[in-house]
C-alpha cells in the first residue's frame, strides 16, 4: 500500500487565476472565439531595450549561477530605485533577488513563520496568499473589509484580530483584486498596531507603478522602526511587462535578508542570470515605457468603470491602481441566467465562459464570494467585446 502524500501539500488548492488562464489559453488554441480577462498579466511586450539586454546576456555567455541573493549590480539598482522613488534607504545586503515576487512572498513566509503561527490576511486578498501561509505551516486569519470601507482593513480590525500567536500581516496596496490603495494616515495607524504588537509586515508593492492620479505611499516610508519589521516585496513582472522573465525581490532588515538568502540558496540556488541582466536594464534604463503603460491602463479603467455603471445587476468601485475591475454580482445570484441557475461567482464564471467565451476570475477563493475579477491588462477592443458579451449574457 502506498503511503500518503504530505498533508500540507495535499491540502493546497491549485491557483484559480492560473487555472482560468490555462482554460482560456487552451480554448483559444483550439480556435474558439474567447476573450480573456483572467490572469493579471500586462498585454504589452517587454520594452525593446530590456529584450536587447537579455539577448546580449546570452551572447556574452552569462549562463553561470549567480550568488543566491542575485548579482550585486541588480541589488544596487533596486536600492537606487527605492531611493529615487520613495527616498527609502536600503543597502544591497538588504536585498534578495528571486525568481518572481511570488517566490519572494513564499520565502518571506517561510523565513518568518513556524507551525502554529498566525498571519493576518485582509480580505479580499490575492488567492495565493492564503495557500502560501498554509504551505508555510502557519494559519491565515482573515479580516474582511467590505465595500463600505472601500475594501480597506482598519487598524482597529487588525488589532481585534491579533492573538498571542500572531506573527505577521500581509499588506497589498494597490490591491489585487480590488485595486484599492491605503493612504498614509491609514498606513500609519496600521503600523502603530504592528509596532505595539511586534508584528512583521510583508508589504507586497508589486503594483506600485500602476497607481492613477494619486501619490503612492510605500509602507516602509512610515518610519524607521516599522521599516525594520517590514519585508518589502516587488518585481519587474507588472511594471515592465516581464511576467515570464521571473524576477522579483525582497528588501528587509539585513538579518531577515540573510536568512531569506540562505533559504533561497538551497531552494532555488539563484534566479536566472539572463533575466537578472534584463531586469537590471529595466531598472537602470529609460523609464518612459512605465508611463506609457500607466496611461493606457488608466484609459481602460475609466472606460470600463463607465460601461459597468450602465449595466443592470452588476457594479464596481473605481479602482485606484493595479489593473483589475472587481465586480459585485451579488444581485445576480439565485437567478437564472442563459437558462441555468447561478448560485455563486464560480457558477457565474463557468457559465459565462461556456455561453459567451469570456474568461473572468470568480473571487470565492479571494475571500470575496459574490465578486468576479476582470483584468483590464488587455486591449480596448477586447474590453468592449467582453462587456458587450456581458450585456448579451444578462439579456440586456
Ligand atoms: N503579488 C501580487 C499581488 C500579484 O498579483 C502577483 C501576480 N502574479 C504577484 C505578487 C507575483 O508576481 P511575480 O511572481 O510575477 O513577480
Ligand atoms: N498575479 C496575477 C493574477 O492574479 C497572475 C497570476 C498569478 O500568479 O496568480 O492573475
Amino acid at each position: 500500500m502506498k503511503k500518503p502524500l504530505s498533508r500540507v501539500a495535499s491540502a493546497v488548492q491549485a491557483s484559480t487565476t492560473i487555472r482560468i488562464d490555462a482554460m482560456y489559453k487552451t480554448m483559444k488554441a483550439e480556435g474558439q472565439d474567447v476573450v480573456g480577462f483572467g490572469a493579471g498579466e500586462p498585454d504589452f511586450n517587454t520594452p525593446e531595450n530590456i529584450k536587447t539586454a537579455g539577448i546580449q546576456a546570452i551572447v556574452d555567455n552569462m549562463s553561470k549561477y549567480t550568488p543566491a541573493a542575485g548579482i550585486d549590480a541588480l541589488r544596487k539598482a533596486v536600492c537606487a530605485q527605492l531611493d529615487r522613488d520613495y527616498s527609502l534607504t536600503y543597502t544591497p545586503a538588504q536585498v534578495v533577488i528571486s525568481s518572481g515576487a511570488k517566490q519572494s512572498l513564499f520565502f518571506a513566509l517561510m523565513t518568518l513563520c513556524d507551525p502554529g503561527d498566525e498571519v493576518i490576511l485582509p480580505a479580499p486578498y490575492w488567492v495565493s496568499y492564503e495557500e502560501m501561509i498554509r504551505m508555510a505551516g502557519a494559519t491565515p486569519v482573515i479580516v474582511s473589509a467590505d465595500e463600505s470601507s472601500m475594501f480597506r482593513m482598519t487598524a482597529q480590525q487588525l488589532d481585534d484580530a491579533c492573538t498571542s500567536k500572531t506573527k505577521a500581516l500581509i499588506l497589498n496596496s494597490p490591491s489585487n483584486p480590488t485595486g484599492m490603495l491605503y493612504n498614509r494616515e491609514e498606513l500609519e495607524a496600521i503600523a502603530a498596531v504592528c509596532l505595539r504588537r511586534g508584528l512583521y509586515v510583508i508589504s507586497d508593492e508589486i503594483y506600485d507603478k500602476l497607481v492613477f492620479g494619486q501619490p503612492y505611499v510605500s509602507f516602509p516610508t512610515i518610519g524607521q522602526d516599522i521599516k525594520a519589521q517590514t519585508i518589502l516585496i516587488n518585481g519587474v513582472s507588472k511594471s515592465y511587462a516581464m511576467t515570464g522573465w521571473r524576477i522579483g525581490w525582497a528588501c528587509a532588515d539585513a538579518e531577515i535578508a540573510k536568512v531569506m538568502s540562505a533559504y533561497q540558496s538551497h531552494a532555488s540556488s539563484a534566479p536566472s542570470t539572463v533575466s537578472q541582466l534584463a531586469a537590471l536594464e529595466a531598472l537602470d534604463g529609460p523609464q518612459e515605457s512605465i508611463l506609457e503603460m500607466q496611461a493606457a491602463f488608466e484609459k481602460r479603467r475609466d472606460f470600463f468603470v463607465k460601461r459597468v455603471a450602465a449595466i443592470d445587476g452588476v457594479s464596481c468601485l473605481k479602482p485606484d491602481g493595479a489593473f483589475y475591475i472587481f465586480m459585485n454580482i451579488k444581485k445576480l445570484l439565485g437567478r437564472e441566467i442563459a437558462g441555468r441557475r447561478v448560485d455563486s461567482a464560480d457558477d457565474f464564471a463557468s457559465l459565462f465562459l461556456e455561453k459567451q467565451g469570456v474568461a473572468v476570475v470568480p473571487c470565492d477563493s479571494f475571500g470575496a464570494p459574490g465578486y468576479i475579477r476582470w483584468s483590464y491588462a488587455t486591449s480596448m477592443e477586447n474590453i468592449e467585446k467582453g462587456l458587450d458579451r456581458l450585456e448579451a449574457f444578462l439579456g440586456q
